[in-house]
């Protein structure tokens, strides 16, 4: 893996650069550097013709200074001990950034589920569960959904935790299925906040929605929900792509028959009256508003300087490298970092967390408006921090969000 892709160097140098304009006290700087606790489990599975087969898969639990840690699992053939680590660390961040009483974890399984079964997924998702269960629980650390994990995902989860205990747990895991103490409005949360802070960008360009194409990469849950949406601000989306390929129509998708034609046949590729285009093709289109919403990595020094989109809205995490974001600041791209972006998830997943601690249901409306409240504050504050600092807009997204971990860390002491 070259330098520029390791995303756990990657997260360490958004940390420095943001450590140093802070002035960070250098004990508490190098704590951070670190996840505090890592699991590395070995996932025996019996496959369904009768084979055992051993997936690896980790849970990195980066920080707890402002309370339980809290995070996504992945589930992906390329997903490994060092992206976790990077992904616990940006949860920190973007727990941190929204105002959320969580630390940052994150776990992942080195599998590849679109060539597995239903049966094989449940029992790989049981027996992760059980393996982590001494280490996960409503106070302690709090899975949710990420790549090729969902709220069925979150249900063999809870099932398995609720046995293992005795009782039934519903806030073990955010992003369960309603029925089960989700929250209403969880599944489109990462899109739905996602595009109110692309809203809030357009505003503070006086650029008018309605006169903009956008084109998004990956089409699971933050991408689709994020095209849906964007496309009732009035947004022409005429792109997409996924792990298969992509396609395009220039006078716009109609993104939510493009869901239903992932749903039936699990891919963007050949949907209706468009035509192909690839992941490589879609970074460089002329388009106003560009998601990523696949995997990290995806703009490097080899990409950046093509894109011409004026607006990123990382829906990825750890989407850009450093090395882009140089280019892309040198551009005048506007870009909205992950930290922010996507955490209208994690966001929704706090909320769902609450509702469980007191059980008691909110409707979507309040739901959706609690979300926009606290994505647009978030906005604000860090695109005040960027002009009052003069830096781009993920140094002062990782300058807030720091500095509020730092200050709860030096407030709760060091134990001994
Ligand atoms: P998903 O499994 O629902 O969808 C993933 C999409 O990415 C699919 O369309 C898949 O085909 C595509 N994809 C996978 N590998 C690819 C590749 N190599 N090249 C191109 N496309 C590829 O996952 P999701 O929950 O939508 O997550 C997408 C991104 O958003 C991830 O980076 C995740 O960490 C981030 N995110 C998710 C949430 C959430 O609430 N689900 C919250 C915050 C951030």
């Amino acid at each position: 893996m070259s330098e520029e892709a390791n995303p756990r160097l990657m997260a360490n140098k958004q940390l420095d650069l943001a450590a140093e304009v802070l002035g960070l006290d250098p004990n508490l700087h190098a704590f951070l550097r670190e996840p505090i606790m890592v699991v590395e489990v070995s996932v025996a599975v019996r496959l369904d013709d009768g084979r055992i087969r051993l997936f690896k898969g980790w849970r990195s639990q980066h920080n707890r200074f402002r309370g339980p840690t809290k995070g996504g699992i992945r589930y992906h053939p390329d997903t490994n001990l060092e992206e976790v680590v990077a992904l616990s660390m940006w949860m920190t961040w973007k727990c941190a950034l929204v105002n959320l009483p969580f630390g940052g974890a994150k776990g992942g399984v080195c599998c590849n589920p679109p060539e597995m079964s239903r049966g094989e997924l449940e029992r790989l998702t049981r027996r992760y569960t059980f393996l982590l269960s001494p280490f996960i629980g409503p106070e302690k650390d709090i899975p949710a959904p990420d790549v090729y994990t969902d709220a069925q995902t979150m249900a063999w989860i809870m099932d398995t935790f609720s046995i293992l205990s005795g009782y039934t747990v519903p806030g073990v895991v955010t992003g369960k299925p309603v029925d089960l103490g989700g929250s209403v409005g969880r599944v489109e949360a990462t899109g739905r906040g996602c595009v109110f802070t692309i809203r809030e960008v357009l505003k503070h360009l006086g650029i008018d929605p309605e006169k903009t194409t956008a084109a998004v990469q990956g089409y699971g849950n933050v991408g689709s929900n994020a095209a849906c949406l964007l496309t009732d601000l009035g947004v022409k989306v005429i792109a997409a792509t996924d792990v298969h390929g992509g396609v395009i129509n220039r006078d716009g998708l109609d993104t939510r028959a493009l869901k239903q034609h992932v749903g039936e046949t699990g891919s963007v590729v050949s949907f209706p009256g468009t035509s192909p285009i690839s992941n490589e093709e879609l970074f460089a289109l002329d388009v106003d508003i560009l998601i990523p919403a696949a995997m990290g990595n995806v703009i490097t020094s080899h990409n950046a300087g093509k894109i011409r989109a004026k607006v990123i809205g990382e829906g990825a995490n750890g989407p850009t490298t450093p090395e882009a974001d140089r280019i892309l600041r040198d551009n005048g791209v506007f870009v909205i970092p992950d930290i922010l972006a996507n955490a209208g998830g994690v966001t929704v997943s706090y909320f769902e967390w609450v509702q469980n601690l007191y059980n008691f249901h909110w409707d979507e409306k309040r739901v959706n408006h609690e979300l926009e409240k606290v994505m647009v504050q978030a906005f604000n504050e860090v695109h005040e921090m960027a002009k009052e600092k003069q830096v781009d807009n993920r140094t002062a997204a990782y300058l807030l969000a720091v500095d509020r971990v730092a200050r709860a860390g030096a407030e709760r002491g060091l134990f001994p």
